[in-house]
């Protein structure tokens, strides 16, 4: 099963899909996460994006392409995925037919696109509250969901950070950018995929539950 989550920077795509690979035996393919993975080793790609990542722009539609033909590549050799969900991919239109392009090739095909629904205000409320492990990725939103010690990661005892991008001055680009180069592929995926939205303001259970009741 090949799901494409999609919605606002901190409509909650990372969270779900790291619930959703457990119970479908999924790869969660965050373009965000592995650039920000090149970015923190210092690689040749990572010191290309680097600003483009702070800036809260999108790096280019060749680097991610080349990041996602890895992936799903990885995927179909793996014996223990059946699939992937992708969460911030993709986030042109460009991107998305590549990927429909990538896919006709090996007869894949994207069997849901989900779409979490999240208003301007409540986004901005949320990323400006939201902690992130550099480590081990999990999420944490300083008032509904803070980690037990103060800047102390409760899964791994790294020191939480606010992602760069999380800062108030690029958050408002992000949702510009959203806006105006990723929603417009909803009219893209439109009778060419099923595409299913559902309340992203819902609790983390309440939307893991729809989305579960929409996979089977
Ligand atoms: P995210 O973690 O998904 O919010 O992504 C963080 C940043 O990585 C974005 O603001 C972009 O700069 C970059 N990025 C992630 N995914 C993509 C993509 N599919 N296309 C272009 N840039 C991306």
């Amino acid at each position: 099963m090949n799901i494409v989550l999609f919605g606002p920077p901190g409509s909650g795509k990372g969270t779900q899909a790291e619930r959703l690979k457990k119970k479908y035996s999924l790869r969660h393919i965050s373009t965000g996460d592995l650039l920000r993975e090149a970015v923190a080793a210092g690689t040749e790609l990572g010191k290309r994006v680097q600003s483009i990542l702070a800036s809260g722009e999108l790096v280019s539609d060749d680097i991610v392409l080349e990041l996602i033909r890895e992936a799903v590549a990885s995927v179909r050799d793996s014996d223990t995925e059946s699939g992937w969900i992708m969460d911030g991919f993709p986030r042109t239109i460009g991107q998305a037919e590549a990927l429909e392009a990538l896919l006709a090739k090996t007869g894949e095909k994207i069997d849901a696109v989900i779409v979490l629904d999240v208003d301007r205000n409540a986004v901005i409320e949320r990323l400006s509250a939201r902690r992130s492990c550099p480590n081990c990725k999990a999420v944490y939103h300083l008032v509904v969901n803070p980690p037990k010690v103060d800047e102390t990661c409760d899964r791994c005892g790294a020191d939480i950070i606010q992602r760069e991008d999380d800062k108030p001055a690029t958050i408002g680009n992000r949702l510009d950018v959203y806006e105006k180069q990723t929603k417009p592929i909803l009219g893209f995926y439109n009778g060419r995929r099923p595409v299913h939205r559902i309340d992203g303001t819902q609790t983390v259970d309440g939307v893991t539950e729809q989305i579960e009741g929409i996979l089977g």
